[in-house]
């Protein structure tokens, strides 16, 4: 497989964009090697500038639930474009976008679009803390909330830590506000709220985990952390970016049947143009400004071109068929990874959600940060660079979720399990 091009490319990005990327996890750090430039994709395929073509399974991190460039979403931006693609003022097509947001998930009462899930995240928090008027958070260790302060926060040594700073250029003072805890463990927030209960404005979590690989909830744990808020009075807010119409039309809201208070989204909503959005109950969606005295605001929020886009992919998602149709591909290709590393004899744990999924090595089941972090990532590391050469594109880290698409056919499962049994033949 030649890879000039791309490698040439890398070399003039990094002169002029801090490691070459506009996102980190890009660049192929943890995997090696440099990272693929890509020129054009379409349905299920990738391509980059050497001409290589590649089944995709990044789905641009999520968002491309239908494939690349689907027909119906293309033409509707093309449309969208001739009509000016920003207005600074309201448009009826965010209204659009808002009821078919809150009709799939009913605890969404009222929405506020953004322009990225990480806006959503920061947003929902202040919110929370404008309603409760209390400032400590409470996150998961290995969630991913986005890039904003207070969120960079991973836990210290003992489970209930108060935070200490992920990266440089986090004040100390901020972070302090962050409480983190190993995620699946309810007597781990059980403890911390005992104590801490009445400081706490909100609890965000991943419900199901997509930014260390793929963690599923265990049983009860969502049920309980939503007994447990409601008793101290704190908002509940499901991160969703990752799993809303991803892991069920609803999110995993609807898979688990909670009502969180508040909901963040992003990704898929936007069918691939830049967007994020926060909601949930009325009341307290009511502080947001000019409604409220929570500020929050936009130049680009609602976007015309970005409503158009994620209007036009909800609509595809809410026929009937489109979850089941995923979920039998993933299955068919769930058994077929297992039984490669099985046959290889390579220890691997499939874990999936739907069309989310990871495969980590290692034997033992993940359902924390700690058990994530127990795979060998070289062997991963080794397993990508072969499943790439053969035209299999997998997100360039361990601790991913790898995505289907509509767009998958049987056959390009039987091409990515066909590449798997090479591939965990040579680790
Ligand atoms: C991707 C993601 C975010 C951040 O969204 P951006 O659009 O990258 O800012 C936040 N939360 C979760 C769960 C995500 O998967």
């Amino acid at each position: 497989m030649k890879l000039t091009k791309s490698k040439n490319l890398y070399s003039i990005a990094k002169r002029y964009i801090p490691g070459g990327v506009n996102s980190p996890v890009r660049a192929f750090k943890s995997v090696g090697g440099s990272p693929i430039f890509i020129k054009k994709a379409s349905g299920s395929r990738i391509y980059d500038i050497d001409g290589n073509e590649y089944i995709d399974y990044v789905l641009s991190w999520g968002p491309m639930i239908l494939g690349h460039s689907h027909p119906k979403v293309v033409k509707a931006l093309k449309r969208a474009v001739e009509k000016g693609t920003s207005y600074g003022a309201p448009t009826g097509l965010e209204i659009e976008l808002a009821r078919m947001v809150t009709k799939a998930i009913p605890s969404i009462e009222m929405v506020r679009m953004v322009n990225s899930g990480t806006e959503a995240t920061m947003s929902a928090i202040r919110v929370a803390r404008g309603y409760t008027g209390r400032d400590k958070i409470i996150k998961f260790e290995g969630c991913y909330h986005g890039h904003a302060d207070g969120l960079l926060v991973k836990a210290g040594s003992g489970a209930t830590t108060f935070g200490v700073p992920d990266s440089p250029g986090v004040p100390k003072d901020y972070a302090r506000n962050t409480i983190n805890l190993p995620f699946n463990n309810i007597r781990a927030v059980k403890k911390t709220l005992d104590k801490a209960g009445n400081s706490v404005a909100c609890v965000i979590i991943e419900p199901v985990v997509g930014n260390m690989g793929c963690i599923l909830p265990g049983d009860g744990f969502l049920q309980e952390l939503r007994v447990v808020t409601k008793k101290y009075g704190i908002i509940l807010i499901f991160d969703e970016v990752m799993t809303g119409f991803r892991v069920a039309h609803g999110g995993a809201q609807e898979l688990y049947r909670i009502k969180p208070d508040m909901t963040c989204l992003g990704k898929i909503i936007g069918g691939g143009l830049p967007v994020g959005a926060y909601g949930g109950r009325k009341e307290i969606m009511m502080q947001v400004s000019p409604e409220g005295p929570v500020y929050q605001a936009g130049t680009l929020s609602g976007n015309p071109l970005a409503m158009t886009a994620g209007i036009e992919t909800l609509k595809i998602l809410s026929k009937i068929g489109i979850y089941e149709k995923l979920e039998r591909r993933a299955e068919q290709l769930e058994k077929g990874i297992k039984d490669a590393s099985k046959k290889a004899g390579v220890k691997t744990y499939f874990s999936r959600v739907g069309s989310m999924f990871c495969t980590y090595f290692t034997e033992q089941e993940v359902w924390d940060y700690r058990s994530a972090k127990m795979s060998d990532t070289k062997k991963f590391s080794k397993f990508f660079r072969l499943m790439l050469v053969r035209g299999i594109n997998l997100a360039p880290s361990q601790f991913e979720a790898g995505f289907l698409s509509t767009a998958h056919t049987p056959s390009d499962i039987d091409m990515t399990v066909k590449a798997a049994r090479e591939s965990f033949k040579l680790l």
